[in-house]
């Protein structure tokens, strides 16, 4: 059947914002044959939270604070969506998978007993089954509780009473961004634009008008796609659009190091529930953090101050030590080898958005629960919350299928 042609009698979709769900968003628009204006504000695409986050393919397992399994339901529909979405542009090897799955360790000043943790991972589990091949896991991984042995062997005992074997995998972000940014540089209808900030969109009759860059120039187009994360409901408020709640944005970082012998000798680790970090490794990658090191910001506001967070050397030099000690206190062996290679490590950071106003300390906050996030539409405007990583194909592809539909164009 001949593809209908779209009609976009005011200019082309701007898609603002080339994170994840930006790129996905506009590439999904492009090859259904529609013109694309990608908006970034930094020098370089692909360059914000999706570039530096430790790439989790979260099932539900962290969230043991939201019994409802609304959040646990969300992720899963994400993370059965990734690898079909991406491998449109990103070859399987690009997906930059983890091989180990993830462990989950209960510290013993956890914030919610072992038994409920306990629980928690076996619903988990649960509703991960009911998605089948599907899901981005590690299939042959079934959730099972460390051995004796094993715990000595990786943790403290006298910090860590229990640990568990999961599905769950990482998918480093790093691995993609060659693909994506040769997918739209092969796209004629895909214009992308760096240090192109967006400050403003009106809506003008069935167009919007869009005000971006230094020199503050204003441009018509058909349809907006808001994938501008942390900065997104500033935006939004142009259009009318009033979040439901306060917002909550955390300027957090990790370490990262390309190293094969540390990246062999690193376990998969996610520590609930407090504020503690996670280990990674995928490939010769190797991501850790710990949370209270990291933070370097928080702001509760419509949107963090958008001047770009520098770290200094010294800074940078804190949150590598303190990350690391942390780490080591809970993973004696394992900190020693991080030690190791504590001046080798990049200091990276990106924003956490969630609603409410508190941290990871209170039990209500928003970053215990990742259900209320989405698209949010009016008419030709689509406004992109992917609360996680592994959603912002889900809701990049939804944005774009959302603009396809108004326009009467085929996916
Ligand atoms: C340290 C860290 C670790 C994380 N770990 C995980 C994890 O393991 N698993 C997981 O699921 N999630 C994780 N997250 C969350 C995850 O990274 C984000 O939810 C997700 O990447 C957001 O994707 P996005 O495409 O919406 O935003 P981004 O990737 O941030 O892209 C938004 C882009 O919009 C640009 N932009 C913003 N404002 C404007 C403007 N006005 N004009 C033009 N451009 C603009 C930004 O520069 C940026 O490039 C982590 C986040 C951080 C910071």
């Amino acid at each position: 059947m001949a593809q209908r042609k779209p009609r976009l009698d005011r200019g082309p979709v701007a898609v603002i914002g080339s994170g994840l769900a930006g790129v996905t968003a506009a590439l999904r628009l492009a090859d259904a044959g529609v013109p694309v204006v990608l908006f970034e504000r930094n020098a370089a695409l692909f360059s914000g939270a999706s570039a530096v986050c430790e790439g989790k393919i979260h099932l539900g397992y962290t969230y043991a604070l939201d019994p409802s399994h609304a959040t646990t339901k969300r992720l899963l529909s994400g993370a059965a969506s990734f690898r079909r979405i991406l491998t449109r542009w990103i070859p399987e090897t690009g997906l930059g998978l983890s091989e180990q799955p993830f462990l989950y360790a209960c510290p013993r000043d956890s914030m919610i007993s072992e038994d409920r943790i306990a629980l928690h991972l076996g619903q988990v589990q649960e509703h991960a089954d009911s998605w089948g091949d599907a899901l981005m896991s590690k299939p042959d991984s079934r959730l099972r509780r460390l051995g004796d042995s094993e715990m000595d062997d990786l943790f403290d005992t006298r910090e860590i009473s229990a640990a568990w074997e999961t599905n769950e995998i990482a998918s480093h972000p790093a691995t993609k961004r060659p693909f994506l940014i040769a997918a739209l540089g092969a796209q004629p209808l895909v214009e992308t634009r760096t240090e192109a900030e967006v400050t403003g969109i009106a809506r003008d009759g069935d167009g919007f008008v869009v005000t971006w860059g230094p020199e503050h120039l204003r441009e018509t187009f058909g349809a907006v796609v808001n994938a501008s994360w942390e900065q997104r409901l500033r935006l939004d408020e142009g259009l009318g659009l009033k979040p439901p709640r306060r917002a909550v944005h955390r300027f957090k970082c990790g370490l990262h190091l390309q190293n094969k012998e540390l990246a062999d000798r690193t376990p998969n680790v996610t520590f609930v529930i407090g504020e503690y970090g996670d280990t990674v490794a995928c490939g010769e990658r190797v991501y850790v953090s710990w949370y209270p090191a990291g933070l370097v910001k928080s702001e509760v506001a419509l949107a963090p101050d958008p001047r770009p967070v520098t770290l200094s050397p010294a800074t940078a030099r804190r949150i590598t030590d303190d990350s690391i000690a942390a780490l080591a206190r809970y993973m004696p062996g394992y900190g020693a080898a991080l030690a190791k290679h504590a001046r080798d490590f990049q200091v990276k950071g990106g924003y956490i958005s969630a609603w409410g106003t508190s941290g990871i300390t209170d039990p209500e906050s928003g970053l215990h629960s990742r259900a209320e996030i989405g698209v949010t539409s009016l008419p030709r405007y689509h406004s992109v919350n992917t609360g996680k990583y592994v959603m912002a194909p889900e809701y990049g592809e939804m944005a774009a299928l959302r603009v396809l539909a108004e326009l009467g164009a085929c996916a």
